[in-house]
């Protein structure tokens, strides 16, 4: 492969006249090389390797630039940044680094570009392509890179076990890249992730996110998570979905295992939605179902109120790993608090009113519902199957048309509380409750239409019925 066709791009040109200027050697490594050669569209980010100062480098790079960037220095890490054309060029000088037991911050000391290749996670993210004038675009693969990106191959430069233990979020990482990229996490390399699975506890929760996230966000995303049990990793970091592993038979009545379930749960709604906060609602959907699991003679195995006890274990979850406890989390908490609502239609015939009542308690959020309950018919009954998508797909229609009709989705009533004060002459009581609730209740069950003479005439009449006079 001629690699001078991955450095196209003027910003190339100009580091590689820098580097010349100063004297120095520089590469371009990891991601966007490996990117380039997976033609996995075009990068945001390159990294920029100096053989002696990034930060020099950088400033060098901005001067030669026509519109002259700011350079962002980070001297904490010996780093330094600038964008150029909705480019990310991130700039770092040659290192070799050494680790201890108790952290993942290495310490650092200047060195060549191997000590620096040797650093790295995996043998696909250590390529380097030369940009000095006399070799521009040659490759540099020291740990067979190229091969390993031929066989869909995720593998340590060096000794798994020392790569993971030095820097545990390399665990994570190599999962996440066998799932993005639909990579085999090398045998050794697997195991060595198992038995350094306990070292993830260096690693902070937001870092560990971050990963979960790019998981999620994948193609298949069930990849990644049958990988982090595997490894013993998912025990540690969401231990609310290994609990709900495994099958249970009592006198010869079995349910299924719900954590198989729902990881084919989220691979369907990945098929049908690009929405991350989506997906973590359908692989927490069934969290609640470990602790309100009961068996009983007569009826087998229940659940009961597992959606309320998981929305409830989505905030202590949220909390922990330190993902953001805002109107997310409230979106995720009501997804799984909903999730079984739209079952029960499934089975049954679709009543208007039953199409209403979801509407209302779901609001803006009813579409992200059928998209979930949709993904959560994972039967392998070709009949049962169809009926429900059938019947999913007769409850959307209907709340298209009960939605044209009655309004429901953010409810407003048509009668206001002042109004019937007034009419009755009313302090603020529980009188104005009861007739409010008689009117919604009304409306939702198709007995008046949501509109105000109606609802006008059916407070008269419940008013009546409490035994208040009306004012003239
Ligand atoms: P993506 O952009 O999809 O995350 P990337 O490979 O560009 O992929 P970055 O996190 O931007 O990922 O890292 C850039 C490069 O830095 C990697 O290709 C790898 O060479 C190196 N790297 C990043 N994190 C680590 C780590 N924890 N240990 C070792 N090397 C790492």
């Amino acid at each position: 492969m001629n690699y001078k066709k991955a450095l196209q791009h003027p910003i190339f040109k100009t580091v590689s006249q820098s580097t010349k200027e100063l004297n120095i050697d520089s590469y371009v490594i990891g991601g966007f090389v490996r990117d380039f050669i997976l033609k996995r569209g075009s990068a945001k980010d390159i990294d920029i390797v100096a053989i002696g100062s990034g930060i020099a480098l950088a400033k060098q790079v901005a001067k030669n630039l026509p519109n002259k960037p700011k350079v962002q220095v980070f001297k904490t890490y010996g780093t330094a940044m600038l964008r150029y054309d909705d480019i990310e060029v991130e700039f770092v000088g040659a290192r070799k680094e050494s680790y201890q037991e108790n952290s993942r911050n290495p310490i650092v000391e200047n060195g060549s570009l191997q000590d620096d290749q040797n650093r790295r996670d995996f043998t696909i993210n250590a390529l380097a392509l030369n940009l000095s004038e006399a070799n521009f675009g040659e490759l540099l693969d020291p740990f067979g890179g190229i091969q390993d990106l031929e066989n869909k191959l995720i593998k340590t430069p060096l000794d798994p076990d020392i790569t993971y233990s030095d820097d545990p979020l390399r665990m994570m990482r190599a999962i996440r890249f066998a799932t993005q990229l639909g990579f085999k996490i090398e045998e050794e390399s697997l195991n060595a992730i198992s038995r350094n699975s306990e070292r993830i506890k260096i690693i902070t929760n937001e870092r560990i996110v971050v990963e979960l996230n790019k998981i999620l966000e994948s193609k298949k995303p069930s990849t990644g998570f049958l990988l982090l049990e595997k490894t013993g990793l998912l025990n540690r970091i969401l231990p609310e979905l290994t609990a709900l592993k495994g099958i249970d038979e009592i006198e010869g009545q079995r349910h299924k295992d719900n954590f198989y379930h729902t990881l084919e749960v989220v691979d369907n709604i990945s098929e049908n939605t690009d929405n991350l906060w989506l997906r973590w609602a359908a692989l927490l959907h069934d969290i609640g179902k470990a602790p309100t699991k009961r068996f009983y003679k007569r009826t087998g195995w229940t659940f009961h109120g597992h959606e309320f006890e998981g929305s409830k274990m989505v905030y202590h979850l949220f909390k922990r790993l330190k993902m953001p406890l805002n109107d997310k989390m409230k979106f995720v908490q009501k997804m799984v608090f909903m999730s079984s609502r739209p079952i029960v239609l499934a089975n049954d015939e679709v009543t208007d009113s039953a199409v209403r009542r979801l509407v209302f308690d779901a609001g803006d959020y009813v579409d992200d519902l059928m998209t979930l309950c949709e993904a959560d018919i994972t039967t392998k009954n070709p009949k049962k199957f169809k009926k429900y998508h059938n019947n999913f797909k007769i409850v959307r229609e209907k709340i298209v048309e009960v939605e044209a009709r009655d309004h429901v989705r953010n409810f407003q009533p048509p009668i206001s509380g002042e109004e019937i004060m007034n009419t009755f002459n009313l302090k603020p009581s529980k009188e104005i409750g009861i007739i409010k609730e008689t009117i919604k209740e009304a409306i939702l069950e198709g007995d008046i239409p949501n509109e105000h003479e109606a609802a006008y005439q059916l407070m008269l009449k419940e008013g009546k019925r409490l035994g208040l006079t009306i004012q003239n």
